[in-house]
């Protein structure tokens, strides 16, 4: 017989978790006006609304936090962070910070001013917003692959190498301070950028002289995906894929509490001393001294642990397989979700599984919604919510999109966890057609939205 998959790793410590009833929950999602955000997580039975900084950390990472050096300058955890971010990513310069956002903040401080342009594939919320908030503007060059939901692409988070270049032609260099790659690509379903394609884009940076920098967080599983997927690597290691990925980076923000497996923490890598000059005037305003930058010694070792540990092939494994595990009951099942399944997460199409209801009553929070009431379940939204509304003229973005996010937390919940999941969602799919009437938003904040909307039923 054929051995089964099974996970690469034991269960040491446990955390009791309490199924809810239906009459609770309706109560309590009514009670926070259906903002998932604003649940408590005792409300929760199993949590998956993103999988940033919610994964367990290993027996080696928790060890290394009784050896954090805390001293303010020069501490030996800063050390530890700073060799291993060179041997993982090859990056000579880095900066602490105390979340992924933080490390946009600091660079987009050094780097985008008024009026500039930014492009890149699908930018992530958060920075998508520090590049508004400088009014700068975010183009988004994801291949158009990218948002047909039922299209097999094996790198469907790569850039449109035509119209990114077209932006680099028709702007000014002055206007462009850099261009991001996204990977995996979050925002467009969890999706891998391939290393041709990284290839191809340095390439055209190069030829219009513009710095790329790497939004990280999950750049690990975009290793895995291009060991399993691209043509020529898979004899070649992750650590070996990571090399290669950032050799055609100038640069690179990270939020730890991804593919570093950590509960807080980011950082920024840099090949270059005159931008990680810059960028530190910043880091000590915003962050902390350069040398911790908003994280305790502690922490830092535990990003460094973490960065071994998230580059294992048999731990990237398990947790790919997880999600695909999770995706694959969903599809066979017949619930729209985006194929081929992401890295960190499984993205169900709202807009074909609730074809009746109209974008303007914010479809994937409607089905967010219902999933919660129907399990204790909690996904989250990735559609017009999130999208904020346009700055300039202050109406609704519509994104082509509307996605209801599964996130997989790193490490801790089993597959019977999932089979619980897929089963609240397929009653959920069953039962679609009574559900014809969404959302209309009561209260909203100006920019990032999504975190604290009120909310009434229509
Ligand atoms: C999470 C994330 C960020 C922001 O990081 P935080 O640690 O949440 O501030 C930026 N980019 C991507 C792609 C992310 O997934």
């Amino acid at each position: 017989m054929k051995l089964p998959f099974a996970e690469s790793y034991r269960i040491k410590m446990v955390e009791s978790i309490r199924r809810t009833t239906r009459e609770e929950r309706e109560k309590w999602i009514a009670d926070v006006k259906y903002n998932l955000f604003s649940l408590r997580t005792s409300q929760v039975f199993i949590d998956l609304l993103t999988d940033s900084g919610t994964g367990a950390m290993s027996d080696r990472q928790w060890s290394e936090m009784m050896l954090g050096d805390e001293g303010y300058a020069g501490s030996s955890s800063y050390y530890k962070l700073k060799d291993t971010i060179k041997e993982i990513t090859g990056f000579d310069y880095f900066l602490p910070t105390h979340q992924g956002r933080a490390a946009e903040n600091v660079l987009f401080s050094a780097l985008v001013k008024e009026g500039d342009i930014v492009p890149g594939n699908s930018h992530f919320d958060t920075t998508k917003a520090h590049i508004e908030f400088r009014k700068a503007h975010a183009v988004d060059c994801t291949i158009d692959e990218a948002f047909d939901t039922t299209l097999d692409h094996p790198f469907k988070g790569n850039v449109d190498v035509e119209k990114l270049e077209n932006v680099l032609e028709n702007n000014s260099k002055e206007k462009i301070p850099l261009i991001i790659i996204t990977i995996t690509c979050n925002s467009s379903g969890g999706q891998p950028v391939s290393l041709k394609n990284m290839r191809e884009v340095s390439a055209i940076a190069k030829k219009y002289d513009i710095p790329v920098y790497c939004d990280s967080a999950r750049f690990a599983e975009n290793a895995y995906f291009i060991k399993i997927r691209e043509e020529g690597y898979s004899d070649v290691s992750i650590r070996d894929i990571v090399k290669e990925m950032f050799s055609y980076a100038d640069g690179m923000t990270m939020s730890s509490k991804k593919d570093a497996i950590v509960n807080m923490g980011g950082f920024i890598g840099f090949k270059y001393k005159e931008i990680f000059d810059k960028a530190s005037v910043y880091n000590i305003l915003f962050e902390g001294f350069i040398t911790y930058g908003g994280m305790s010694g502690r922490d830092m070792n535990a990003v460094a642990q973490g960065l071994f540990d998230g580059t294992e092939f048999d731990y990237l494994e398990t947790r790919i397989n997880q999600v695909a595990y999770l995706g694959q009951l969903l599809k066979d099942a017949g619930v729209p979700v985006q194929y081929p399944f992401g890295g960190h997460a499984i993205f169900v199409d709202a807009k074909r599984f609730l074809p009746n209801i109209p974008k303007e009553e914010f479809i994937a929070q409607t089905l967010a919604v219902e999933l919660y009431i129907e399990g204790g379940v909690r996904g989250v939204e990735i559609g017009s919510i999130m999208a904020d509304r346009d700055f300039e003229t202050g109406l609704n973005r519509y994104p082509d999109l509307e996605l209801m996010r599964l996130a997989i937390p790193r490490r801790v919940y089993t597959n019977d966890h999932m089979n619980y999941v897929a089963a609240s969602l397929i009653n959920v799919f069953d039962r679609r057609k009574t559900i014809t009437k969404g959302f209309r938003i009561t209260k909203e904040a100006p920019i990032l939205r999504h975190f604290t909307v009120e909310l009434e039923r229509i």
